[in-house]
């Protein structure tokens, strides 16, 4: 390994959804960033396979998976997951949900894996929404309890939105701690409980936001001791994004970054990172806000070897 740690990408990940306000350049944008700085090379990146079947049905129904692959979703399930079908996506869905699976892996052995991909939380067992396909996290957890890799892990989602899927997935599972920290006004309108939800109101800036979260992500590392976190970095909760009503800032949410990292090290807690949602006016500052957190695990992981 020529870097600090893996990251996992795929080229696949740029699907056509014609005009959309989900930038699926972003990958492309933020791998040829990091590949041309030469912090990390080519060989530093796992380029995953389609997800099995096998592997996908640990989260979600095979009535499901059936109607995505054959096509045969109804117009209220297209309704609801928001994007065009075609079988590029479900392909590009399938890798993404791969990555995560190596992600969660390779941050168990290497303390620090990040994504450039995944975070679909709003997925559920049984069908998707708001453009997420198949929930990449559920499946990525579920496959290591299965191969009883680690007990207990948690789930910080700081996207925007509150993990609705990904609440309701695990709302039965006592070793997976769900905590979303989200915009309380916005998308999904019905929000099923997460263990613990933060629901900001609308213009919440830097100071209470990160407030909340330092408090509640010290609590949670101190009193639920996970063995992973999956850190869901969403970059929506951005000032300029499209979707968003909540006034971070791009240095706030580098401190969002800080939080999670700091205590996960001080913890000696392994961190699997995917990007979720990010729709900044400027493609260019979603990118950045994703490239820093890539930079903050860096530090974190330069700071825990060099110990
Ligand atoms: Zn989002």
């Amino acid at each position: 390994m020529y870097g600090l740690f893996r990251l996992i990408y795929s080229d696949k990940y740029l699907v056509d959804i014609g005009t959309h306000v989900f930038p699926t350049t972003k990958y492309q944008l933020l791998y040829q960033r990091l590949i041309k700085e030469g912090l990390f090379k080519r060989s530093d990146f796992i380029y995953p396979p389609p997800a099995t079947n096998e592997e996908i049905l640990l989260a979600h129904t095979k009535n499901y998976l059936e109607k995505l692959k054959k096509g045969t979703l109804s117009l209220d399930d297209l309704f609801r997951l928001e994007l065009p079908y075609s079988k590029e996506l479900i392909e590009a869905s399938l890798i993404c949900v791969k990555g995560t699976i190596l992600a969660c892996q390779h941050a168990l052995e290497d303390g620090i894996c990040v994504h450039i991909g995944g975070g679909f939380h709003h997925a559920f067992a049984d069908h998707g929404e708001g453009f997420c396909i198949f929930n990449d996290i559920a499946v990525g957890i579920r496959n290591l309890q299965k191969n009883d890799e680690v007990e207990k892990i948690a789930i910080i989602d700081c996207d925007l939105h509150q993990g609705n899927g990904t609440a309701d997935i695990f709302s039965n599972d006592k070793n997976v701690f769900t905590f979303s920290i989200h915009q309380e006004n916005n998308y999904p309108a019905i929000k099923p409980p997460s263990d613990i939800d933060m629901g900001l109101s609308d213009g919440c800036r830097d100071k209470e936001y990160l407030g909340h979260l330092e408090e509640n992500v010290t609590k949670i590392v101190a009193d639920f001791k996970p063995e992973l976190i999956v850190y869901v970095a969403g970059a929506d909760p951005y000032e300029k994004d499209q979707l968003g009503g909540l006034l971070i800032s791009m240095e706030g949410l580098k401190q969002r970054d800080k939080i999670v990292f700091g205590n996960a090290k001080k913890h000696n807690i392994p961190v699997a990172a995917v990007l979720a949602g990010g729709y900044a006016v400027n493609i260019e500052d979603t990118v950045q806000i994703h490239y820093n957190m890539i930079m903050e695990a860096n530090a974190k992981k330069e700071n825990r070897t060099s110990i």
